[in-house]
């Protein structure tokens, strides 16, 4: 399983971590996809994760061509055990590359 262009294209930084409170490392992705138009537990998402990092593709924005369609984010450390959604600790890199762009909201 591979998503093109996850190597060497870690754009959105290294992927946050938290720690449960049973010890076990649990790794946090995004809630919204990269282009911030669904959440990826309605729309459908594959998560990649190789020594190269964590990629997060939105399915739907795949189907329609949307891009970029996936997070791609380094990774830090030993393989969490499992992983959650979250969109807080990623709401300022989304915005970062929309910056340029008028505010819908
Ligand atoms: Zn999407």
């Amino acid at each position: 399983m591979s998503v093109e262009g996850l190597t060497g294209e870690q754009n959105d930084g290294l992927v946050n971590y938290r720690v449960d409170p049973r010890g076990e490392r649990v790794v946090v992705l995004p809630a919204t996809c990269r282009a911030g138009r669904h959440s990826l537990v309605v729309a459908g998402y594959r998560a990649v994760a190789d020594s190269a990092g964590v990629a997060v593709e939105c399915q739907t924005c795949r189907a329609e061509g949307v891009s970029p369609a996936a997070w791609l984010f380094g990774t830090a450390g030993p393989l969490a055990a499992r992983a959650e959604f979250d969109d807080q600790p990623y709401l300022d890199r989304r915005t970062r590359a929309d910056a340029a762009l008028p505010s819908w909201k």
